[in-house]
């Protein structure tokens, strides 16, 4: 055996701490600026730790708050733009239904998103897909933009293109400590970097890096049910891969949202998820999982048995996954108040994954001093008090 490694030292125009799927397009874009960019992740990659594995995510047009619906159009064009430069096809169309009571304001603040006049009424989604099943007092919106984005897929992807563009990532490689100033220095377990700018987007973590820079960010880690259902009648095509993606709103027996897509990860069985989880330290996601109670799950089977009769009512596989919620479920991408070259991405609350070409491009631009493409005003961590301690 040799000696041990010294530690790495090196010098590099941005450093982007987090490799999921924000942290990825932040790298993205600042090396396709042709920055010399290093993009740190503490496991070594591929991992199922963190949001942004597993193989799918929802992709759709339809978006009840303002801010996102407006940048929708622009992350469609970046993801064709990935799919062109990677050579790999990354979504798939199969449209997406947004259901719930009639008059109730997220169902209505996706029509609006849509332009669409009308709501179909439980007749007319029964006689499209008879798979999804409404009660008489609750519509239908159709997006005929809905689809599925390949989730590990694109990952892959987006880190191909980073280091051809002459990115690095230095996987399995944990930052333990950064210290502030014109050109900052970043300390791992294995090296030492320096760097006039620095985004953080480490997901669940993200309190962990903040807080000895004096932030205090009100971000609270979930651990999600990732739930697969068998269909009744395999191969059934208004059940299982033909269908489209749902999402339910509104609905009393599941105030935060239950959302499903098409058989894709397993022949056969259909994902469907609660769009809410239990509070979790990020290191210790699954302990005490075993025989515990998981209340969701019994939530989730009654609303099968009620919306998609088609599906068995109780799950065939489950694995876990991480939300990171802010107290108003929007995204946090600001700069430092204090540190205006330390720029955070964080809070994605559970539904970043379709909009991270454009978290990305945002995150590039407010590290570059440029205004940013999109207002990041709905985004500011100044909306919430005390997140500044004065410590500092
Ligand atoms: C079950 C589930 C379903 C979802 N469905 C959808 C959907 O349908 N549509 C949608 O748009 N979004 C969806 N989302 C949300 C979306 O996946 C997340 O918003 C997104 O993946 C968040 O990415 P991230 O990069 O912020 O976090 P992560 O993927 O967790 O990345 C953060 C990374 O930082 C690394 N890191 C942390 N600390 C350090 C450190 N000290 N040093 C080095 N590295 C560090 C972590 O290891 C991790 O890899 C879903 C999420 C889940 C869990």
């Amino acid at each position: 055996m040799g000696a041990p490694s010294q530690p790495h030292q090196a010098t590099y125009a941005a450093i982007v701490i987090g490799a999921g799927i924000q942290g990825s397009f932040a790298a993205y874009h600042l090396a396709q600026r042709h920055r010399d960019t290093l993009l740190l992740e503490q496991f070594l990659l591929p991992h199922s730790r963190g949001s942004s594995h597993g193989q799918s995510r929802i992709t759709r047009s339809a978006y009840p708050r303002a801010p996102y619906d407006r940048m929708m159009p622009d992350s469609f064009r970046l993801w064709q733009r990935l799919e062109a430069e990677a050579g790999t096809s990354l979504y798939r169309r199969t449209g997406l239904v947004v259901l719930g009571p009639v008059g109730d304001p997220e169902l209505e603040g996706c029509r609006r998103s849509l332009g669409a006049n009308r709501l179909l009424d439980a007749t007319e989604l029964a006689q499209r897909f008879p798979g999804l099943r409404l009660r008489a007092d609750e519509a239908a919106v159709w997006d005929d933009t809905g689809g599925v984005l390949f989730a590990d897929r694109a990952l892959r992807a987006v880190q191909d293109v980073f280091r051809r563009r002459g990115g690095t990532l230095r996987d399995g490689e944990k930052v333990l400590r950064i210290e502030p100033g014109a050109v900052l220095t970043v300390t791992t377990t294995a090296g030492l970097y320096r760097a006039p700018r620095l985004v953080i987007a480490a997901g669940a973590w993200t309190s962990a890096l903040v807080a000895p820079l004096g932030l205090r960010l009100p971000l609270q880690p979930l651990r999600i049910d990732v739930c697969y259902w068998r269909e009744k009648e395999p191969g059934s095509p208004d059940a299982g891969r033909a269908a489209p993606c749902f999402m339910a709103v509104g609905l009393s027996q599941a105030p935060h949202g239950v959302y499903g897509l098409p058989a894709l990860e397993y022949p056969g069985l259909v994902k469907v998820c609660y769009h809410h989880g239990s509070p979790a330290d990020p290191d210790k996601r699954d302990r005490g999982l075993l025989g515990a109670p998981r209340p969701n799950i019994a939530l989730l089977s009654s609303f099968i048995s009620s919306y998609l009769p088609r599906l068995e009512p109780r799950p065939a596989v489950m694995e876990s996954c991480l939300y990171t919620n802010t107290p108003d479920g929007d995204f946090i991408l600001d700069r430092h108040p204090k540190f205006s070259n330390i720029i955070i991405g964080a809070g994605f609350s559970g539904h970043g994954f379709k909009l991270a070409p454009v978290v990305g491009k945002l995150l590039c631009e407010l590290s570059l001093g440029e205004e940013p493409s999109h207002s990041t005003a709905p985004f500011a961590i100044t909306r919430f008090p005390g997140a500044l301690r004065a410590a500092l």
